[in-house]
């Protein structure tokens, strides 16, 4: 359910995305705070000024949200998780986390850090509301209004109990605390999620056959809700697999290496034509320094390819070199193992192996089919 985001800039050094579905929504807020809100709520309005309030309306509202998905990531760090991005798409915002929280406690506090920055929100324009007299321009009024109204929207919305929604973590991090067990506390609060999901649906296809057209909208949140839950499980069930499994008894040993100094050219004809495996480790010194793929290699242009070194593209990230023991649930976790999809296993001789995440998801259906048995 992932499209493909913008990189719109960075908020306390995160990077944020935006979906180009988010266009979309803001123009549809802006349109329809411009036709109807506006012109309701202050007499005789001009057109121009009406969609411009609905304009600035729509951009407070994204801002209101970046605002939530700060309060995640704050809360997530001090716990000692890295926040990948934020990420706004259909159904307001994500804070994608690198790792995940390690007690029922932290997994608490970051899920209700977001929907508390937004009842603080709510509460500042809603005293603002009270507080402006009947003597105050019709339209800031309104203005304040639709945004203490929309805050609590977004509060209520994201404390149903279903994921991707807050209320689906805080939901998992109840069961958690009480039964001690995140595995079936996932399950549990997935299946929780599914339910209202497929509930959503059958209400919003309901109401949009009896000729409300906020039905769909509904009918599209349950379709995502249903495939937030199943992501949930199966993200654990790999977590929970592999967790206490090592990199060394899952890696390819020992991988071909290519020496840094080899050009491009002869990499390809060499090693890749010649052994057909889709990476290698580099290596300078005798140590691995990194990793080429065939991605990586078809990026230099042909007529460079002779002169390019191999260690001039190599992917050199360290989150990709790992030792032996490294755990490989946590490594699952990494998103540079993610995007890449390997990463170099390096013994203390300096020779090495790959371990990639083909691997690791054949060895989960080997063990879901043992477990089965
Ligand atoms: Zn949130």
């Amino acid at each position: 359910m992932s499209f493909k985001s913008v990189r719109i800039g960075r908020l306390a050094g995160i990077p944020v995305g935006v979906q180009p579905l988010w266009v979309l929504i803001v123009a549809l807020i802006t349109w329809s705070l411009g036709a109807v809100y506006y012109p309701d709520s202050v007499d005789g309005i001009a057109p121009v000024a009406a969609y411009s309030l609905g304009l600035l309306s729509a951009l407070l509202l994204f801002a209101s949200i970046l605002l939530h998905e700060l309060g995640h990531a704050v809360v997530a760090r001090r716990n000692g998780v890295e926040i990948e991005e934020i990420d706004l798409w259909l159904l307001g915002g994500v804070a994608r986390m690198a790792g995940y929280p390690k007690t029922a406690g932290a997994e608490l506090r970051f899920a209700i850090a977001g929907p508390a920055v937004t009842l603080v929100i709510a509460a500042v324009f809603g005293g603002l509301a009270l507080a402006l007299s009947d003597s105050a321009p019709a339209a800031l009024r309104a203005l304040v209004e639709y945004q203490a109204l929309i805050n609590v929207a977004i509060l209520v919305f994201n404390l149903i109990p279903a994921f991707p929604l807050d209320g689906g973590r805080v939901a998992r991090a109840l069961i958690w605390w009480r039964n001690g067990n995140v595995e079936r506390a996932t399950e549990i609060a997935a299946s929780i999620g599914r339910a209202l999901g497929f509930a959503m649906i059958a209400f919003g296809i309901t109401g949009f056959a009896i000729g409300a057209p906020g039905g769909l909208w509904l009918a599209v949140v349950g379709f995502f809700v249903i495939v937030a839950a199943r992501a949930e499980e199966s993200g654990m069930h790999l977590r929970v697999a592999f967790t206490g499994r090592e990199a060394g008894r899952l890696m390819s040993f020992p991988a071909v290496t290519i020496a840094a100094s080899i050009s491009v050219a002869d990499a390809l004809d060499d090693y890749f034509i010649r052994y057909r495996y889709s990476a290698f480790p580099v290596v300078e010194n005798a140590r691995p320094v990194g990793l080429v793929d065939l991605a990586t290699l078809s990026r230099v242009p042909p007529d460079r390819r002779p002169l390019t070194p191999v260690g001039d593209v190599a992917i050199r990230d360290e989150e990709l070199l790992v030792d032996e023991h490294q755990d490989v649930a946590e490594l699952l976790e990494r998103p540079a193992f993610r995007q890449v999809g390997r990463a170099v296993v390096v013994k203390p001789d300096g020779s090495s192996g790959i371990v990639s995440v083909t691997d690791v998801e054949q060895v989960l259906r080997a063990l879901e089919l043992a477990s089965a048995a």
